[in-house]
Order: C-alpha cells, then structure tokens, then sequence
C-alpha cells in the first residue's frame, strides 16, 4: 500500500473535513456511501423527527440489525402496535406519529435493545 507524502489526516485546503479513510471531502465519502446498512452495535436508536411538511412528526428507528424481510415484518409490527402508518427504507423503519415509548416498549418486549436518540 502506497502512502502520500502527507500521510495521517488529510484536510483541504479550504477548511473542510476530509475523510481518513478514502480521503475524499465528507459529503463524498465512499466508507459513508458503503454502510448503507449500518453494522451497528446491537443496539437500535429510537428517535423522533419532524419532516419538513407541516412539521409532522414521525419516529425513526435506525441501527436494527435486521435483514430486509426481518425489518420488513418488524415495522408492520411496530404500525401495528402504534395504530400508525409507517415505511421501511434503506434499513431504518419510521413510523408516522410520536411513538418512542411505544416503540421502545414494543422493540423490548421482542428482545431488541432500544435507546432514544435526539430529540
Ligand atoms: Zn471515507
């Protein structure tokens, strides 16, 4: 493996933040581009969002470490056990409301560890 000159963290010229490990700006990064499925640590985050129309509030849960069809049945669950409507994507279910302790609750009851995260 060839290493540059600079070697270590590299930075731009302008101030902004590059990556260490393909070394392209952070809004570019291929490491970011390649977990689009995080690894995670086992341990889901459950948080509240609010979408940019109306302000509506939905909650997020992100870091399942989950296949598509086990995600997939766990967020009918969840829409279930909130009377809500929801999606799955990209591994992160959402469910439209302000659900965390519901969802917390019901992520516990099945043996899924679950923190709140954000707001
Ligand atoms: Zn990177």
């Amino acid at each position: 493996m060839k290493s540059s000159s600079t070697g270590g963290l590299v930075y731009s010229t302008d101030g902004g933040r590059m990556c260490p490990e393909c070394r392209k700006p952070l809004a570019q990064c291929l490491c970011k581009q390649a977990q689009t499925i995080p690894a995670g640590d086992g341990v889901a985050r459950v948080s509240r969002e609010t979408k940019g129309r109306g302000g509506k509030s939905v909650t997020v849960i992100k870091g399942l470490a989950l296949d598509g069809a086990a995600l997939n049945a766990l967020g009918k669950q969840l829409r279930n056990a909130c009377g809500s409507g929801g999606t799955v994507k990209d591994g992160v279910i959402e469910i439209q409301g302000d659900h965390c302790e519901r969802v917390m609750e019901s992520l516990q009851k099945q043996g899924i560890r679950a923190k709140r995260a954000g707001g």
